[in-house]
This record gives structure tokens, sequence and C-alpha cells, in this order.
């Protein structure tokens, strides 16, 4: 076994709603953890998947996911080839860390940010060094980061916008960023949330990959597409990086189905459209609702929203009491909710009021 395995926390997955609904003794239990879409999924998919096949359970699946790859290919205006498919956006992550990290190489990420590119990291003997935000608005220190570029950085992992605090860094900013680091550092742009950003009208660094050669775009399935269950993600790269990866990568990782379903989620505009259109309305009334009383929150782009509460495990613990399902544990004294439903909002904050006053 390799030695860093044994200091590793191994990442803590959602546990089952069943589960959690027995433990409490739950009717209902709305899970606001995993920033999981809560209108579902496009009806296209059950559509697609209904029809899919049966009778090719015995064969592989399409290793190269060739419908779906250019299908995505042309939506995004990329060549084909620089695509890389992944079991989730997860998979690709522990992909780029396995290929590209030696042991004592460093990682930047920002901190707060997605604990799986510090595991992967880690899980590689890399050295990974946090940055912390800027306290005041939950963005980037890029600045910082430039300081903490030695020989050694081998990869800078940009969560755009970033988990858990849900703030969106302008393309400009990035690629003024990706100027100042040596080009021997490769980047990885994560936009698992870049559909729910409204405050701009172009927020994906896509347009950069034309620029620079060590950059990388990552996306998935799961959030707005409501598709977490398939496990689908992608990154965009060089065709140098791409071919590294394809040497790499598990040659069925993607079964028929997930590629079924995939595709008539991507092909399904509206669906994308009319969760974005409800999260920003819902987005924005949390804001309200945490700006009137007074609580501390950093100005989200994505469908979830991080705020710092003096007596955090216990309201998590009260909403679970009551149903809501909710992130702790990825600050002392913060909270990521998922933007849920309406109705289900409201209960939420009547609640936090009634303990605020309590
Ligand atoms: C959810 C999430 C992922 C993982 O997505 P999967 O495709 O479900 O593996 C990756 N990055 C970020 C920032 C996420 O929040």
């Amino acid at each position: 076994m390799k030695k860093q395995i044994q200091a590793i926390q191994s990442y803590t997955p959602e546990e089952s709603l069943s589960d959690v609904k027995q433990r409490y003794g739950l009717k209902k239990l709305v899970r606001l953890s995993a920033n999981e879409n809560p209108y579902g999924t496009s009806p296209h998919v059950k559509e697609a998947v209904l029809k899919w096949s049966f009778g090719e359970e015995n064969r592989y699946p399409d290793s190269y996911a060739l419908k779906l790859r250019t299908a995505v290919a042309s939506k995004l205006k990329v060549d084909a080839q620089r695509l890389v498919f992944g079991v989730g956006l997860d998979e690709i992550i522990a992909m780029f860390s396995r290929i590209f990290l030696e042991s004592g190489d460093e990682v930047l990420v920002t901190d707060p940010t997605f604990s799986e590119y510090a595991l992967h990291a880690e899980i590689e003997d890399a050295q990974v060094i946090k940055i912390a935000c800027n306290k005041q608005t939950g963005k980037y220190s890029f600045a910082t980061f430039l300081d903490k570029i030695t020989p050694k950085t081998k990869m800078i992992w940009l969560c755009n916008p970033n988990n858990p605090t849900g703030t969106y860094e302008e393309v400009s900013d990035i690629e003024k960023f990706i100027q100042k680091v040596p080009s021997s550092v490769l980047i990885l742009i994560d936009e698992a949330y870049i559909n729910y950003v409204t405050d701009n009208e172009e927020p994906s660094s896509l347009r950069l990959i034309e620029k620079f050669e060590n950059i990388a775009v990552l996306r998935t399935f799961s959030k707005v597409y409501g598709l977490a269950n398939y496990r689908v993600g992608y990154a965009v790269v060089s065709a140098r990086i791409a071919a590294y990866m394809e040497a790499a990568r598990l040659p069925y990782n993607l079964s028929s189905i997930a590629q079924v379903a995939a595709l008539a989620g991507l092909n399904d505009q509206s669906f994308v459209d009319q969760s974005v259109a409800k999260n920003k309305i819902e987005r924005e009334r949390w804001e309200e609702f945490l700006t009137v009383n007074n609580i501390k929150f950093y100005h989200s782009q994505a469908n979830f929203i991080f705020l710092q509460y003096p007596t955090a495990d216990a309201l998590a613990e009260e909403l679970l009491a009551h149903g809501y399902q909710v992130r702790r544990g990825l600050k002392p004294n913060w909270l990521r909710i998922t933007i849920g439903e309406p109705e289900d909002n409201r209960k939420i904050q009547s609640m936090i009021v009634k303990k605020k006053n309590s």
C-alpha cells in the first residue's frame, strides 16, 4: 500500500435518503446538501432511457461515446478529440491527479473548495497548498496564488463558481491570472455550476482553451442536468493532454445507458433554462432574506448559498429534524444550502428566523 493512504480521510458521501429518513423518523426528507437539481431531470431522459434497446446488456458500451461526444463537441464548438469523458467529474478529477502528479509535487487550491482536489492529490503523495479565500467576498486571492507558485507547483484548481462559496470569477480575471502562471503548470477550471451564472452573459472560460495549452475546462451532467445518478462528466483539453488521458482512461467507463441519458439531457436546453431561471429567482430571495436578517453570506452564482451562522451545527440538526438536510462541516459555523423549491426555501427561512429570535 502507498504510505500516504493511511493518513487520508476519505470523502464523506451522502447517506442514502431512506437511511436518513429512518433514523430521524421522517415521512418526507428534502435533500439540500448535495446541490442536486430540485426540479428533477428532463422528461426526455426518461423517454430515451426507456427506449434504449435491451438486448445489448452482454456487449461492452461504446468506449469512445461517439454520439454523446459529437453532440457535446458541437454544442461547445470544440473539436471532438479534445473531450475526455469520465464516470462523473469525480473520475476526471481522479484521472488528472493520477496522470500528472508525482510524489512531492505541489497543488494549489482555494480554501474552502471542493474536497476531491486535495483528496486525489494526497493519494498521489503530492502536497496540497490551501490559499484562503477573500474573507469578505469569498473570492479567489489570485495574488496569493501567484506568490505560492514554486518550481514544484504542478497543478492549480480553479472551481468557478466555487463550491462551497458559490462565488464567481470573471473570465478576464482568470485570463490575467493564467498569463502570469508558468506554462508548465496545469490549470484546471471546474465549471460544474457554470450554467447557473447569470451575472455574466458569457461566463465560461472555454474560450481560453484556444489561447492556452496548459488549461482544462471541466463539466458535469450531475448538477443542472439533474443526472447525478448516471455519473457523466467530461474535460475539454488540448489534443495533446486528451491523448495522455485516453491512454490512462478505463476503456469502458461510461455505460451505454449513461451515454443515452446524458445525450437526451444535453438536447433539452429548455429544461436547463427553466432550472436556471427558477434557481435565479430563489437565489435572489435567499440573498434578500439573509441581508434583511443580517446573516453573513457570499454572493452566489450557483445553485446553493453559503452562509455563516453562530450555531450552524445546531441549526442544521434542527432543519434535519424537520426534514431538511443541508451541508455542514465545510467551514466552522458555516452551512451550505442547496437552493430548493420555493416552498421549501420559505420553510427553511422561517425556521432560521424563529431560531434567531429564540
Ligand atoms: C458535484 C461536483 C463535482 C462532481 O460531479 P460528478 O460529475 O457528480 O462527479 C465536481 N466538482 C464540483 C465543484 C462539484 O460540486
